[in-house]
């Protein structure tokens, strides 16, 4: 069915330049930064080089000012290629917007165009020992004293935790002001009193670096408050519809390739005589499996329409984040379960969309909180 997104000719090659080079210059490197459990800072310079970091920033800052659908086509390219690990939409749709949103001009100068070339890295550290569905629990403490914020605490699952050089930080300023008394900070690599913790070991999305990060007496100029202080709750939740879209598109595309891969094995695995594909139980598996990946594909382009219009759709984005990364495991399961014992082997590219799929559900805010806030919606 053809989609109701308005790509270009331009868009399109866009699409096939950056497909080239994901297969040229990332995908021959993906197992080994697996294996090193992070990948290679030399892939975001060459993302950078390329004009395939940020592509959304504005020109004074380095960047190209393109529209959404190019950041739409970078996740989707990453998906087709099931290098989901390769994290770098974090870096462009998730943080970057948040110092081109809240950072003045001075700050945006500092930083954006590291951004865009791939020299400054980025990450977000929201999430803490006790605070992660429940986040204005948090308890990192921002004192200010002087032309300094004095930063306490400590972040944990924090996803490019150990190449980030630049990590906006969320601490409280106000502790007596709940929601309203947190505040966000951009910490650079190698201010004194930031470190950063052990690497957390995971069952899938293996090539990114999920890390601890500590703050102790850690000094941060008044200069890298983002925005106005206690405003960092609000700012947040602002930029959840953006961070809650892209996860729900790019899962969505990992479902399509996912059935992609799948609808070519089983018509290549013989069985009693016959192609896997022949079996009622096969074809009806599938049949139900497309049918919710075009119920997914329907809903998620209608959404990225409306976010480019500026639209508030925060509950919609949140049904689709919801729906569509529970989606997606659903069809990483079945699949697998065609491919048989291969499907269990790590060779075969099932398995790694299997264990990615998993967290899917969990992070950029869980299943249940997506309900929450559909509930809230509902006026419930
Ligand atoms: C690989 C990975 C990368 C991540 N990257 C980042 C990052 O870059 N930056 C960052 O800040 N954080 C990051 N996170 C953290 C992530 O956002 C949190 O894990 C997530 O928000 C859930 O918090 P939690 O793990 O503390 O689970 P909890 O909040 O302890 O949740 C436990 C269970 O309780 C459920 N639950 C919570 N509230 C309710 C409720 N009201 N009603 C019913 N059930 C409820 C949850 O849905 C879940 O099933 C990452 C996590 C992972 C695993």
């Amino acid at each position: 069915m053809e989609r109701i997104l308005p790509f270009t000719t331009e868009h399109e090659m866009f699409r096939r330049s950056f497909r080239s080079f994901l297969e040229k210059e990332i995908v021959p490197h993906y197992e080994e930064w697996e294996k090193n459990g992070i990948v290679d800072r030399e892939a975001y310079l060459k993302m950078g080089e390329n004009g395939f970091l940020c592509p959304w920033v504005e020109e004074e800052y380095g960047g190209t000012g393109a529209d959404f659908l190019y950041s739409v086509i970078i996740g989707e390219e990453i998906a087709r290629c099931n290098i989901t690990s390769f994290f770098v939409y974090l870096h462009s749709d998730l943080v970057a917007p948040y110092i081109a949103t809240y950072g003045s001009k001075e700050q945006k100068m500092r930083w954006l165009p590291g951004c865009v070339s791939g020299e400054k890295i980025l990450a977000v550290a929201m999430t803490e020992p006790g605070a992660g569905s429940d986040l204005a629990a948090m308890r990192t403490r921002a004192v200010k004293d002087g032309d300094h914020y004095i930063l306490n605490g400590a972040k944990t699952f924090i996803s490019n935790g150990i190449l980030a050089d630049l990590v906006v930080v969320a601490a409280k300023t106000d502790p007596q002001a709940g929601a309203r008394g947190v505040s966000l900070f951009v910490v650079e690599r190698g201010t004194p009193g930031f470190e950063r913790g052990k690497q957390i070991p995971k069952i899938g999305m293996h090539a990114q670096d999920t890390a601890e990060l500590f703050f102790e007496d850690c000094r941060v100029p008044v200069d890298n408050l983002l925005g106005e202080e206690g405003h960092g709750f609000y700012y947040l939740m602002q930029k959840l519809q953006q961070e809650r879209l892209v996860a729900a598109y790019v899962n969505q595309a990992v479902a399509e390739h996912c059935l992609e891969i799948t609808l070519q094995y089983v018509q290549e695995r013989q069985m009693f005589g016959k192609p896997l594909s022949k079996f009622q139980n096969t074809q009806f598996c599938l049949a139900e499996l497309a049918t919710e990946i075009q119920i997914g594909r329907s809903f998620v382009d209608a959404l990225i329409l409306q976010h480019m219009k500026q639209n508030d759709v925060v509950k919609e984005v949140s049904m689709a984040k919801y729906w569509i990364c529970e989606m997606v495991n659903r069809v990483a399961t079945r699949c697998l379960q065609l491919f048989g014992g291969y499907g269990y082997c790590s060779e075969y590219p099932i398995s790694r969309i299997f264990t990615d799929s998993r967290v899917q559900t969990i992070y950029a805010g869980t299943s249940e909180v997506m309900k929450l806030i559909i509930s809230k919606g509902l006026g419930l």
